[in-house]
């Protein structure tokens, strides 16, 4: 019985609660570790100080000199908290994020003059050997280099004893190898386009900046047992396992108390972001057992994803202290709810007005109208596109597969606003009369303040969702980098919003209307061409799914065949437009993400090959040999009675030696599938062969696991069950 299941589960069982004290209140222990404003005024000089808010404002480029300054200032501010190295951090295209570090100390050749050195040439760009990052065939081998640049709109912090230095990572020919490269592009794109906009309302809007609040769900497992299960190991979920008698349909542990050793982990976690200023400030409990959620006071948008990241490594070792593994899958486990990470965006303007929230004054409401109908439009125009930037292998399984939410993206907006929108539907055809504009105005645009207050009928099964002064885009996956997605919204909301300027221009300078009736004509016309894309139904019923195939959205469950989508002419055309990405970027990351699902499935087919070879048939065919000896004794005590008195023995045996042989030959048949995939060249002929040809036994396979693990004995069953793995506190 010393199996490595019940040595995890003696460690895990007897575990107390890691200790730990907060060491002072929040307020005090804020960014303490990030080089923000209140540091680098303590410790630049005026003109380097001026130097890189004029960076971070405006864009200016920073000089040589100057950066000189800068990493001077940083590397003393690092000093005196202990720090010994330096990195450049950043993500790459793999999800993870990346580091390289070099210590600052630095010696003359002949080991005289030893001290601690951190020019602006490390502070500005870093060759990180980074050939083996994933660039879509962008780096030939003969010129493998990208290099990483300092992004001054993210604060350098210090994590352990080494200074992070946020950059972009790209290729010597000037390609983006990374997520924020064309995440910073698309932010200015919409930045430019939305201020154009704003000017309607308001002269004095300068830059508006977009804004996003991410909700991170997760599941933990005590490492002990996660260490136990290779599934969990090699591939983040659990690939088989026979659900718990006791699943998540008492909903008990949605918001009940948090058990004490995940609170102490959230407690020191919370402590971490404090020190590294990422505002977190939600945390409980989600539906399924063992499931938490973390929340942060939403950012400008390069700070949200940076954070996002961030937080994800942050976890990991709090984690460890605490013996926890995070897991940040999609679907850790069959039949109790996956996790997803919603992202809360809206607009923002320098003058302090959220654009998604109405105002008071029907001035500031046709503000909003604008800016709200312009991203049904986008949406609904790109809504494949959107579905494209949030598909892995990881998320299918919940949007391909009848969980929250659907793959098919539709817009929630509410019974309020669905009928605002219906009135402004109505709005004549040009010129409107003096009764028109006040009926509008006033009854119409006027009182949207007041209906969005009652506004509660929030649906829960919408991908994207209004919710009274943001959209949400709930179907962001768990473990994505928020970047992705978060570069495609802003991008296709800045092409509209472009498209809108120049519709409302035309109609008011070649057909002479004034601004509002130009606005008016032009939603009018945008409220009446997106209606496809609005659903306030239930969007995980079977009713929705054919009415969508009847408006002809988009409805890919699996990750190949949503991916297309980015490299449609379409997409193609909006991202060179806005000057976010050019073909070759497109095109390379299109290819990365195949191959990345690829090697999903093909790793998920291999583990799962072996545990069903190497653990569950062995450990059937054990208890199945107890039984042969228990049915031998029998007919040496019984004689010819014994058929009667071992009939269930004997209906056992050839039951589990039903399942060894469809464990066998599906692995068998799963394997040569892979083959044949794998000889396959092109990506995504490939990436749909694993997807349609290799996964589909993923299935099978685990069910006759799962039959077996009901019929084996549980004492020598060597996998860690579901019932522990989801209950063990
Ligand atoms: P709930 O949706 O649970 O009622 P909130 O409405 O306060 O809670 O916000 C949920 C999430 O939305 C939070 O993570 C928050 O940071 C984010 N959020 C709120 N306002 C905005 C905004 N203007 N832009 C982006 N994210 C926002
Ligand atoms: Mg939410």
């Amino acid at each position: 019985m010393s199996t490595l299941r019940f040595r995890a589960l003696q460690e895990a069982s007897s575990r107390k609660p890691v200790k730990f004290e907060e060491t002072d209140r929040k307020s005090v222990l804020f960014g303490l570790n990030v080089f923000n404003q209140r540091a680098m005024k303590q410790f630049l000089t005026p003109d380097a100080y001026k130097g890189v808010q004029d960076a971070i404002q405006h864009g200016t480029k920073i000089d040589r000199k100057l950066a000189d300054y800068i990493a001077m200032g940083m590397k003393e501010w690092a000093l005196t908290k202990g720090v010994t190295h330096y990195t450049h951090w950043f993500q790459p295209l793999t999800g993870a994020t990346a580091e390289k570090h070099d210590a600052f100390f630095e010696t003359s050749y002949d080991g005289s003059d030893p001290l601690e050195k951190f020019g602006g040439g490390q502070l500005v760009q870093q060759e990180p050997d980074a050939s083996s990052f994933p660039n879509g065939g962008i780096r030939n081998t003969f010129e493998a280099r990208g290099y990483t640049a300092w992004d001054p709109t993210s604060p350098a912090f210090i994590f352990g004893t080494t200074l992070c230095i946020p950059t972009v990572f790209i290729s010597y020919t000037g390609e983006a190898l990374d997520y924020k490269t064309p995440l910073l592009r698309a932010l200015n794109a919409v930045d430019e386009a939305a201020t154009d906009v704003c000017k309607y309302f308001d002269k004095n809007v300068k830059k508006v900046t977009a804004t996003l609040g991410w909700e991170q769900e997760y599941f933990l497992v005590d490492t002990a047992l996660a260490n136990s299960r290779p599934d969990i190991l090699m591939t983040g979920r659990t690939l088989l396992g026979h659900t718990s008698a006791k699943g998540q349909q008492l909903e008990d542990h949605y918001f009940g108390s948090i058990p004490s050793r995940a609170l102490n982990f959230m407690r020191e976690l919370e402590q971490e972001c404090m020190l590294l200023g990422i505002p977190v400030k939600t945390r409980h409990n989600e539906v399924a057992p063992n499931q938490f959620e973390v929340a942060p006071i939403f950012e400008e948008t390069n700070l949200a994803v940076d954070h996002n990241s961030l937080l994800m490594d942050v976890m990991q070792k709090v984690g460890e202290r605490h013996d926890f593994k995070v897991l940040f899958h999609e679907k850790p486990f069959k039949g109790v709810n996956g996790s997803g990470k919603h992202n809360n965006w809206s607009m923002a303007t320098d003058t302090g007005v959220n654009l998604l929230s109405p105002g008071k004054t029907p001035m500031s409401n046709l503000q909003f109208l604008s800016f709200f109908i312009n991203t049904i439009v986008a949406v609904n125009k790109y809504e494949e596109l959107l579905r494209a930037s949030i598909a892995t292998a990881s998320n299918d399984h919940r949007l391909g597969a009848n969980e929250a939410p659907p793959a098919i993206i539709s817009v929630f907006i509410g019974q309020q606003l669905t009928k605002v929108l219906a009135e402004l539907e109505g709005v004549s055809d040009g010129k409107l009369s003096p009764e028109e504009k006040t009926d509008l105005k006033l009854n119409v645009v006027g009182k949207i303040p007041d209906v969005l207050l009652d506004n509660t009928d929030r649906n829960r099964t919408s991908p994207f969702a209004f919710t009274g002064n943001k959209f949400e885009f709930r179907a962001v996956g768990s473990s994505a980098n928020c970047a992705n997605a978060m570069t495609t919204l802003n991008a296709i909301v800045a092409k509209q919003l472009r498209d809108f300027k120049k519709e409302v221009d035309a109609l008011i300078d070649g057909k002479g209307l004034k601004k509002d009736e130009a606005i008016f004509n032009v939603l009018r016309e945008y409220i009446k061409g997106s209606k496809n894309i609005l659903f306030e139904g239930d969007g995980y019923s079977d009713a929705w799914e054919q009415e969508a195939a009847k408006r002809k959205l988009s409805n890919h469950k699996t990750t190949p065949k949503a991916l297309k989508a980015k490299v449609s002419k379409a997409a193609l055309d909006l991202f060179s437009e806005l000057n976010i990405m050019n073909h070759v970027e497109v095109e390379a990351r299109y290819e990365i993400e195949l191959e990345e699902y690829t090697k999903k499935i093909q790793i998920e087919g291999r583990v799962l090959g072996d545990i069903a070879r190497n653990h569950v048939i062995p450990t059937a065919i054990r208890y199945q040999n107890t039984l042969i000896e228990n049915v031998k004794g029998l007919k040496e005590i019984f004689g010819a009675d014994y058929e009667n008195i071992a009939r269930e023995q004997i209906a056992l045996i050839k039951e589990i030696s039903g399942h060894i042989a469809g464990i066998n030959t599906n692995v068998e048949q799963m394997t040569e599938a892979r083959k044949r995939a794998n000889a396959l060249t092109d990506a995504q002929a490939m990436a749909e062969a694993y997807c349609d040809e290799v996964k589909p036994y993923f299935e099978v396979i685990r069910e006759h696991c799962d039959k077996l693990e009901l019929l084996v004995d549980d004492e020598s069953w060597t996998l860690t069950k579901y019932r522990e793995l989801l209950f063990t506190r």
